[in-house]
C-alpha cells in the first residue's frame, strides 16, 4: 500500500503514543472529580493546555479542547461574535455547513482561481451586518495558504472578528505568527500525528463565545463533556512536535511533493493541471483532462491510497466545492485527485505513485 493521504490523517507518532498511554489505565482518573485520581489527570490536562498556549503565545485559559476541528468550526462559526458570518468559498464542510447554522446567517467571500481569499475579496464581501470574518489559514484541498495579516488588518480596522481554521497549516506554518492575526483558531490532533477526535478552538480574551455543547462546568462552563484527557496529552505532545519540526518535515515534503509534480508532468504534459497557488508544501491537488470512470478506486485497487479532494466527501459522487469556488466546471471538478506527503513518505513510494497514475488514466 502507497499512503499518499497525509491530508486526510497521519499515523500516531509514536512518542505522542508513549505519552498517551499511561492516560488511557493507570491515571484514568476523571479530571473534574476532586481527588487523588481526578488530579492526576486534571493535572495532566493542565499541562497540555499551558503547552499549547506556550506554543500559540496566548494563555491557557485562552484554549477550549474540543472532540477536534470540526467541532471547533462549529463552534467559532456559530457561536463566536455577533452579526452576519462572511465566509470564504473555499473553507471546509466544518465550517460551511456550521455557518449556515448562524443565528444571524452567512454570505460568502469569493476566491481567485488559485484558491487565494484576498484582502480585497473579504472586503468586497463585508456589510454593515458582518460580525464574524472566516477565513482558513490554508486550504485542505489545495494547500492554498491565504493572506491572513492582510486580512486580518482590514478586519482589526473595522472590528470584526477574524477566526481562521488553522487545521492543515499546523504542521508547517508558524501558528504563534497565525495566532497574533486573528482573534480565533481552530485546531485538530490527527492531521499532525496526533490521535483523533480531539482538537482545540483557541479564542482571545474579550471575544464574545456562546457555548454550543451544555452540560457540566468543564471548559470555563462553556463546553460540557468529560475532557478527553489521553487525547489532550497526545494532541500536545503532537503540537510541540509539529511546531518544533515543521521547517524540516517542510522541506522534506516539499523535497518529494516536487519530485513527484515533475514527473507528473513529465508524463502526462498539458493533459494535468496542478491546482492552487501559494501552496503548503505537501498536497498536490491535480485536475486531469481526461480520467476513467471511478479513477480513485482504480488507484485504490493498485494499491495507491489517495483522495478526490477533501477525504471527508471522497465517497460523494458531487464535485469538489473548493473546484467549483476556483471557477472549475462542474466536470473538471469531478475529475480532481488530491495527493498529500508525509513523514514517512519514501522517494520509492512517489516514484510508485507516477508509474500507478499512468496504468490507470494513459
Ligand atoms: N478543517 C480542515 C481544514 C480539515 O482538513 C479538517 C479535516 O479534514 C477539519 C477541519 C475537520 O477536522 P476533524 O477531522 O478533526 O474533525
Amino acid at each position: 500500500m502507497i499512503y499518499l493521504d497525509y491530508a486526510a490523517t497521519a499515523p500516531l507518532d509514536e512518542e505522542v503514543f508513549q505519552a498517551m498511554t499511561p492516560y488511557l489505565k493507570e491515571n484514568f482518573g476523571n479530571p473534574d472529580s476532586a481527588h487523588a485520581a481526578g488530579r492526576a489527570a486534571a493535572n495532566a490536562v493542565a499541562k497540555a493546555r499551558a503547552t499549547i498556549a506556550e506554543i500559540l503565545g496566548v494563555t491557557p485559559l485562552e484554549v477550549y479542547f474540543t472532540s477536534g476541528g470540526t467541532e471547533a468550526d462549529n463552534w467559532a462559526v456559530r457561536y463566536l461574535a455577533k452579526g452576519n458570518a462572511a465566509v470564504s468559498s473555499v473553507e471546509h464542510a466544518a465550517v460551511l455547513e456550521g455557518a449556515k447554522l448562524r443565528e444571524e446567517g452567512c454570505s460568502p467571500i469569493p476566491t481567485t482561481r488559485g484558491g487565494l481569499v484576498t484582502a480585497d475579496a473579504v472586503l468586497s464581501a463585508l456589510t454593515p451586518r458582518t460580525g464574524l470574518v472566516c477565513v482558513m489559514a490554508a486550504n485542505n484541498e489545495t494547500g492554498t495558504i491565504q493572506p491572513l495579516e492582510e486580512i486580518s488588518k482590514l478586519c482589526k480596522e473595522r472590528n470584526l472578528t477574524l477566526f481562521s481554521d488553522c487545521v492543515q497549516a499546523a504542521g508547517f506554518l508558524d501558528l504563534k505568527k497565525i495566532a497574533t492575526h486573528c482573534d480565533a483558531i481552530a485546531l485538530s490532533g490527527h492531521k499532525i500525528y496526533g490521535p483523533k477526535g480531539v482538537g482545540a478552538l483557541v479564542v482571545k480574551k474579550g471575544v464574545a463565545l456562546r457555548p454550543m455543547i451544555a452540560g457540566g462546568e468543564q471548559e470555563r462552563s462553556l463546553r460540557g463533556g468529560t475532557l478527553n484527557v489521553s487525547g489532550i496529552v497526545g494532541f500536545a505532545k503532537a503540537l510541540e512536535k509539529a511546531q518544533a519540526d515543521r521547517i524540516r518535515n517542510a522541506e522534506r515534503v516539499r523535497a518529494l511533493r516536487d519530485a513527484f509534480e515533475r514527473e507528473v508532468t513529465t508524463v502526462f504534459g498539458k493533459s494535468v493541471t496542478i491546482d492552487g497557488e501559494n501552496r503548503l508544501p505537501n498536497i498536490s491537488h491535480l485536475t486531469f483532462e481526461t480520467a476513467p470512470d471511478a479513477l480513485l478506486a482504480k488507484l485504490d485497487l493498485k494499491g495507491l491510497c489517495v483522495s478526490g479532494g477533501a477525504a471527508c466527501s471522497s465517497r460523494s459522487a458531487l464535485p469538489s466545492h473548493v473546484m467549483l469556488a476556483m471557477g472549475r466546471t462542474r466536470e473538471e471538478a469531478k475529475r480532481g485527485v488530491r495527493f498529500s506527503f508525509g513523514k514517512e513518505t519514501t522517494e520509492e513510494e512517489v516514484e510508485r505513485a507516477v508509474v500507478v497514475l499512468k496504468e490507470c488514466i494513459l
